[in-house]
């Protein structure tokens, strides 16, 4: 199997990038932010706070996170509840950013993620995929770009769904890049052998190219 890691921070446009370059490749992207996301809307339905490590971790084992795919679009279901639009809250991103921190969490998720590496040509997106999750991954990729260029990426595309401003934005893009890259367990960084594009100054499409290109020169 041919497997490509993309990390980076929230914002970097992770997802979208992601997602067109899978499907120019023929590959099935997994979102895997969206599975930590499940967790913490699983704990805020329950009635918890992020910060209720014991709480949460109690409740794992009442938790079923699964993936499915729907005209090759990532679906991703609670105890089989699609939550795929629920889990984009403001809310349930702040917390998935604190529950992704307890190292139960992530060896709860792990195996799901490494599963489907196993078995399918995957092009996968997150902040441990090249460290942790697929260190055999054949293509890595850190994608960043300036904070400034991501929370306004963000903000325009949010604006119109939400009332937040773009200093809001901005500080709570800051305030995950500090959580994410300072947690003691698989912290956001860049793998040893991952080839870095800042995007700050790239079109979308010249990313979604660069990407495909590496790929294309690795599967020789
Ligand atoms: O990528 P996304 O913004 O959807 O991720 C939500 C949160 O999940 C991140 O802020 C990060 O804390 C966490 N996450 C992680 N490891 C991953 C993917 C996401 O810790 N592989």
């Amino acid at each position: 199997m041919f497997n490509i890691a993309i990390d980076g921070p929230a914002g970097a446009g992770k997802s979208s990038i992601a997602r067109a370059a899978a499907a120019n490749l023929g590959f099935i992207y997994v979102d895997t932010g969206a599975l930590y996301r499940t967790v913490a809307l699983a704990a805020l339905k329950r009635g918890l706070k992020s910060e209720d490590k014991e709480e949460i971790i109690a409740l794992l084992p009442a938790i079923e996170v699964s993936m499915g795919f729907v005209d090759g679009e990532q679906r991703v279901f609670l105890n089989g509840e699609d939550v795929s639009e629920d889990i984009r809250l403001p809310e349930v991103s702040a917390a998935a950013s604190t529950v992704s921190a307890i190292p139960e969490v992530r060896q709860f998720l792990f195996d799901l993620q490494r599963d489907m590496a196993k078995t399918n040509d995957v092009l996968m997106d997150g902040r441990d995929i090249g460290t942790v999750v697929l260190p055999d991954a054949q293509l890595k990729i850190f994608l960043t770009a300036t904070p400034e260029e991501r929370a306004r990426r963000r903000y325009e595309q949010i604006k119109d769904k939400s009332d937040v401003t773009y200093e809001e934005v901005l500080k709570d893009l800051n305030q995950r890049d500090y959580q994410d890259t300072h947690r003691e367990i698989a912290p956001l960084k860049q793998a040893d052998d991952a080839v870095l594009l800042d995007t700050t100054n790239m079109s979308f499409d010249e990313v979604v190219k660069a990407i495909e290109d590496l790929a294309k020169e690795r599967q020789v």
